[in-house]
């Protein structure tokens, strides 16, 4: 899938002159990806895109990673391995006085850059690429929507080829990661699992916890898809429900139908989580939702913009989200339901289309 990075480095010198950045460094994390193709190495060795205004950017790299560049719209200065690359990249800056980087960039560098630089005004980049990155072209939403379809895919083959009953969440988790990928993700990022209490703590690690008869089950998982990423949501119980689970969901279930309605342009980022927030409120749950509606989602899953109070953002057609209340009942279960949805010219398309019942399982 070929993207406008030449465009998109366009645009980020264009947001460089209205914020009055001079230059900007990326280094590991998603904007470097965006602005370029290429996703630095997560190491010792220093990668970084050089931005300025007024010139082609500069990646330095390390020699050893040269091979992995593509052909890219902009010049690359592989490092020797004796070479010091922080010494070039402040060479690159002489002259600026504001310097954004990446917000992932390791302080190890920064401090260094910082001690060279010592009259340079630093600034988190993300105040610019945000700007960027959470408006959505066609292309990538077309990859985040094939994403979404992958993990809906693997919601739907759960109830006819996981088992769940006497396993433990772990073996739950490597099956969905496993279906993740045979539905077509390169990558299975995360298989959050959470069955009976372990449900109540939404960021639940799958853990060693056999799950039994009568357990609702949290099932959290996604990955990437060209890059792009998949985060869905649904809940299932092991057997038949009880009165108590069913009335639990179908609050959860409500949460996420209001929230995706309150979508529209125009509409504050706020409103979203306000919509899903007062149906679990008016039902007498509001302190058991213990965290945010929604995050924005793309090349990374969590993202700009997110659906929080004080977030008066207004939502404009292109930006893709996450609608994901929740109730967690400590010592006893959690329940959330969460889609990824596109803020489009009317209303909210929603990606995910798996069902959102609670599914019985065995
Ligand atoms: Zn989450
Ligand atoms: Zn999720
Ligand atoms: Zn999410």
């Amino acid at each position: 899938m070929a993207f406008d990075y030449a465009g998109r480095i366009k645009r980020l010198q264009a947001a460089m002159d209205q914020f009055a950045v001079d230059a900007l460094l990326l280094s590991v994390g998603a904007d470097l990806p965006y602005f370029t193709g290429y996703e630095a190495m997560a190491s010792e060795r220093l990668t970084v895109l050089v931005v300025r205004r007024d010139h082609e950017p500069v990646l330095l790299l390390p020699e050893l990673e040269a091979p992995r560049v593509a052909d890219v719209p902009f010049e690359v200065q592989p490092w020797g391995e004796l070479a010091d690359p922080l010494t070039m990249a402040a060479e690159l800056l002489a002259g600026s006085s504001t310097v954004a980087v990446g917000d992932h960039m390791w302080s190890a560098f920064l401090i260094r850059f910082q001690a060279s630089l010592p009259h340079v005004d630093w600034r988190p980049a993300s105040e610019l690429t945000r700007e960027l990155r959470m408006r959505k072209d066609s292309q990538e939403i077309e990859a985040l929507r094939q994403a979404a379809h992958g993990v809906d895919r693997v919601m739907a083959r759960i109830p006819r080829e996981v088992r769940f009953g006497g396993r433990s969440e772990r073996q739950v988790s490597h099956d969905l990661m496993e279906l993740t990928l045979e539905e077509g993700h390169q990558v299975a990022g995360f298989g959050i699992v959470g069955c009976g209490p372990n449900g109540a703590s939404p960021h639940h690690d799958a853990g060693d916890r056999v799950i039994g008869e009568g357990d609702v089950v949290v099932c959290d998982f996604g990955g990437r898809w060209n890059g792009y990423h998949s985060d869905s949501t649904r809940t299932f119980v092991i057997g038949d429900p009880t009165p108590d689970q069913i009335e639990v969901h179908s609050i959860v279930e409500a949460a996420n139908a209001a929230g995706r309605a309150a979508v529209a342009p125009g509409v504050a980022c706020q409103e979203i989580d306000r919509a899903a927030r007062s149906v679990i409120e008016e039902a007498g749950f509001g302190e058991k939702f213990i965290h945010r509606t929604g995050h924005g989602i793309g090349l990374e899953v969590h993202e700009h913009p997110y659906m929080v109070e004080g977030n008066e953002l207004p939502l404009e057609p292109g930006m893709t989200f996450s609608v994901e209340p929740g109730i967690y009942l400590p010592g006893r279960f959690g329940v959330r339901i969460e889609d990824i949805v596109v803020c489009g010219e009317t209303g909210a398309d929603t990606l995910n289309e798996s069902v959102r019942d609670l599914v019985s399982v065995e």
